[in-house]
C-alpha cells in the first residue's frame, strides 16, 4: 500500500484537530482526526481501521499501480473524443485597442468569401455528424457579419443542426444580429469582457468608432438586451494581479448594473492577465497582500457567483464551482478536431496563437498537416515535465495550456489554483457542512 500522489491535504481553517484530505483525480473527500492523519499519512501506519475505506476512495493505492499511467489513459480517451467544434476567426480587424490583447501587432484583415468557401468545405469534409458548434472570434467577429451569415447559411444548406458562442467586445451587437443568431443557432451564448466602469472602460476598450463616454453604457445596454433574451451570457473581468482591489471593486458594480435582468443567463467571472512581469504571474504570486485569485474567488462566491460555471449538478457542480473538478485534457484544443481556422484560412491548435505562422499546422485549402511540431504538442498524451509527473494537481491541470508554454516557456506553465488550492479545499469544505 502507498500514499496517492494526488492529494490535497490541509488542516481545517477553524479546527486545526482536524484535516481536511481531497483527491484530484477520484473527488473523494474526507475530515479525520488529525492524529489519525498523522498515523497513517506521515507514519504511513496502514494497520489503522479506515484503512481499507481510504484506500476505496483512492487516497491509497495498491504498491503496483500506477497512478501516472491511469491519468494517461484517462487523457488518451479524453484527446480522441472526435469534438464537432471549431474557432472561426471571421476577421482579425477589431474596433477596440486593448492593450492586453494577445492579437496585438498581428496582421488585421477581413476573412473573404473565397477563405469562408474553402472553410465550408474543409468543415463539411472534416466534420461528418450533424451537430455542430463555432466559436465565432477575431480581431471582433461582428464586424464580419456578411461572412458569419453566409457561413451560417452554408453549412445549414449542408444540413447541420449549429450551435454557436461568439466572443466579442459587444459593441457593434444590434437587435437584428440578435434575432437572427436566435433564429438560425440550437445553443446561442456569448463570452463580452468588461474590465472597467464608464469612461475608463472606455479608455482601456480606446475604440476607434465609439466615443469613450459613451462605449460602457453601449456594451452594458447589449449584455442587457442579451439577458433580457435569455442568451447564455458570460461576462469576463481581466484583471492585473496586482490591480485586485480595483478589480472586485468592478465586479460588485457589474452585477448591479444587470439587477432586474435575468441573471440566470448570466455569469461574471475574472481572469487573470497573463502579463509577463514577475508579480502579475497568478500561479506564482509573492506578494504581501492575500493571494489575489482567491481574493477573486471570495469575492464571486460572496456576491453568488462560483469560480467556475458548474457544468454539472449537486456535489459534482460544487467540485466544478471551486476549480477542484478533474479534466481528461489541459483543455478541448488537444483534442483531434478541435481547431481555429484564422481569417485567411489558416489553421492553428489554438486561437491565441492565430497570426503567427511559425505555429500554424495547416491550412483549411490544404487540411492539417499532422507530422506539424505544433500539431504534435497539442496531441501529445504524454507528460514529460518533471515537476508534473510529480504534481498533486495534475489530475486537474493535466500538465497546463499548451499555448502558454508554447509562448511564455515553464514561467507561466501552471494552474492558477496552485497557491490556493488548501484555502479552496476548506471553502468547498464549508459549502458541504452547509448542506449536512
Ligand atoms: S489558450 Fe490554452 S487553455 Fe485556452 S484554448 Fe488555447 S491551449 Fe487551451
Ligand atoms: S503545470 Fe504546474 S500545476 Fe499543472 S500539473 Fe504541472 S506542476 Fe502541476
Amino acid at each position: 500500500m502507498k500514499i496517492s500522489q494526488f492529494i490535497i491535504a490541509t488542516e481545517q481553517d477553524d479546527n486545526p484537530n482536524t484535516y481536511l484530505l481531497y483527491n484530484t483525480h477520484t473527488t473523494a473527500f474526507v475530515a479525520m482526526e488529525k492524529e489519525k492523519y498523522n498515523k497513517i499519512f506521515i507514519e504511513k501506519n496502514f494497520k489503522e481501521d479506515c484503512v481499507q475505506q481510504l484506500h476505496k476512495m483512492g487516497f491509497l493505492v495498491d504498491d503496483d499501480f500506477d497512478e501516472l499511467a491511469a491519468l494517461e489513459e484517462l487523457r488518451i480517451k479524453g484527446m480522441s473524443d472526435p469534438v464537432q467544434n471549431v474557432t472561426l476567426l471571421t476577421t482579425t480587424e477589431c474596433n477596440a485597442r486593448c492593450y492586453y490583447c494577445f492579437e496585438n501587432g498581428i496582421k488585421q484583415y477581413p476573412m473573404t468569401k473565397k477563405v469562408a468557401d474553402a472553410t465550408i468545405q474543409y468543415i463539411k469534409k472534416n466534420y461528418p455528424e450533424p451537430q455542430f458548434a463555432i466559436n465565432w472570434f477575431g480581431g471582433e467577429p461582428l464586424m464580419n457579419f456578411e461572412i458569419m451569415k453566409y457561413i451560417t447559411e452554408e453549412l445549414k444548406k449542408a444540413g447541420y443542426d449549429l450551435i454557436a458562442h461568439i466572443t466579442t467586445n459587444g459593441s457593434l451587437l444590434t437587435e437584428e444580429m440578435l434575432e437572427y443568431f436566435q433564429k438560425e443557432y440550437s445553443d446561442l451564448s456569448f463570452q463580452i469582457t468588461i474590465d472597467e466602469i464608464g469612461e475608463k472602460y472606455g479608455k482601456i476598450k480606446r475604440y476607434v468608432d465609439i466615443d469613450a463616454k459613451d462605449a460602457y453604457k453601449r456594451v452594458i445596454n447589449n449584455v442587457c438586451m442579451l439577458l433580457d433574451h435569455h442568451v447564455t451570457t458570460n461576462v469576463r473581468l481581466n484583471f492585473a494581479a496586482s490591480k485586485i482591489e480595483r478589480a472586485k471593486e468592478i465586479y460588485i458594480q457589474l452585477k448591479k448594473e444587470f439587477e432586474g435582468h435575468d441573471n440566470s443567463s448570466l455569469y461574471i467571472y475574472f481572469a487573470p492577465l497573463t502579463l509577463d512581469s514577475d508579480n502579475e504571474i497568478i500561479s506564482d504570486f509573492h506578494g504581501d497582500m492575500e493571494h489575489p485569485f482567491l481574493q477573486a474567488v471570495k469575492t464571486q462566491f460572496s456576491e453568488g457567483f462560483p469560480l467556475y460555471k458548474p457544468r454539472y449538478d449537486g456535489d459534482m457542480g460544487l467540485i466544478g464551482a471551486f476549480g477542484l473538478m478533474p479534466n481528461a485534457f489541459s483543455c478541448g484544443m488537444t483534442t483531434k478536431n478541435r481547431i481555429s481556422i484564422d481569417a485567411d484560412g489558416t489553421l492553428y491548435k489554438c486561437h491565441r496563437l492565430s497570426g503567427k505562422k511559425e505555429f500554424a499546422c495547416g491550412t483549411v485549402f490544404d487540411g492539417i498537416s499532422e507530422d506539424n511540431s505544433i500539431y504534435r504538442i497539442f496531441r501529445n498524451t504524454t507528460i514529460e515535465d518533471e515537476e508534473c509527473k510529480k504534481c498533486n494537481l495534475l489530475p486537474i491541470c493535466q500538465g497546463g495550456c499548451k499555448s502558454q508554454r508554447i509562448l511564455y516557456g515553464n514561467k507561466q506553465k501552471c494552474h492558477r489554483i496552485r497557491q490556493i488550492q488548501k484555502e479552496l479545499v476548506n471553502l468547498y469544505y464549508k459549502e458541504i457542512s452547509k448542506k449536512m
